[in-house]
């Protein structure tokens, strides 16, 4: 039997699992992370964590994070929430430490993947993943595979434009999609109408329950947003399953059907007969990093 073992570093904490190829976990471990998390103590708890799963049936590790990380060089460039790293070279220190294959990838990519192996997209040929979350990410899996693009930034969906010239996306130009539909830009928009800071999407989604106008409204407008980034998507790759996952999707019941409705009145009839738009999110971040290594090593 084969494992495999899948990290999966998020904020304030990294997650790993050795699982079988059926995605059945074998083992588990945790580390915690920070602010405060130094390169080296970063580097040392994978060393660690590594070390602590290591097993004689281990035939790869496959690590997922938050971007900007350069895949083709195994580097993690930035996070957000672990702001002390910069430039890591984190797959040549585990290289240098341990004699397994190591992949790497975002986690928006990684969603995908687990979602493929183990989650709502199990099988799918043709299989598209937004994750909606701080920003907004997409994943494609098709045949099979992962697409990266040509070097490994592919599927960065939450910047296709949706209104040119408008809201300040956090990549720095104006108009993406992720700028109306995510919580990074619901929390923007509400300081930017409102001049109030929000503490968190959970707070905007709580004032729209409340009936709150402004964040009605700028939802309201994020789902046109989103609905037009699926209308894309679906008339280029024309994908059997949309599956959303991320933070966001909690929050399903306040724009699922909406979103559902103005995705149908955006596309041609034939694709509204089959295309599925879902709900997902329930494969935990390391089984997809484990699902990495798995399409290298069937
Ligand atoms: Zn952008």
């Amino acid at each position: 039997m084969k494992s495999y073992l899948g990290i999966d570093i998020g904020a304030g904490s990294i997650k790993a699992s050795l699982v079988d190829k059926s995605g059945n976990i074998l083992k588990q471990t945790s580390r915690t992370t920070g602010a405060e998390t130094n390169e080296k103590e970063f580097l040392d708890s994978i060393v660690d964590i590594v070390s602590e799963l290591e097993d004689p049936s281990l035939v790869a590790v496959g690590i997922g994070s938050p971007g900007p990380i350069d895949t083709e060089n195994g580097i993690l460039i930035q996070s957000a929430n672990l702001p002390l790293l910069a430039n890591v070279a984190l797959v040549a220190h585990l290289k240098k430490n341990f004699k397994f294959p190591v992949y790497y990838n975002n986690d928006a990519n990684l969603a995908a993947l687990g979602e493929y192996r183990f989650g709502l997209g199990k099988g799918s040929s043709n299989l598209m993943i937004l994750t909606l979350g701080t920003g907004l990410g997409g994943g494609w899996v098709y045949q099979g595979k992962l697409f990266n693009g040509y070097r490994g930034s592919g599927m960065e969906a939450g910047h296709v434009t949706y209104l040119p010239g408008g809201s300040l996306c956090g990549c720095g130009q104006r108009g993406c999609t992720e700028a109306y539909f995510s919580a990074s830009g619901f929390l923007h928009r509400y300081h930017e109408t409102t001049g109030n800071h929000l503490s968190s999407a959970e707070e905007f989604f709580e004032n729209v329950r409340k009936g709150e106008k402004v964040a009605v409204t700028l939802l309201n407008e994020g789902i046109d947003a989103l609905s037009q980034l699926c209308r894309t998507l679906i008339h280029t790759v024309n994908p059997e399953k949309i599956v959303f996952t991320g933070g966001l999707v909690k929050s399903w019941d306040l724009y699922g059907n909406i979103l559902k409705e103005k995705i149908h009145g955006l596309i041609f009839p034939i694709f509204r007969t089959y295309t599925q738009i879902l709900p997902g999110g329930n494969v935990a971040g390391a089984l997809g990093a484990a699902a990495l290594c798995m399409e290298n090593h069937e």
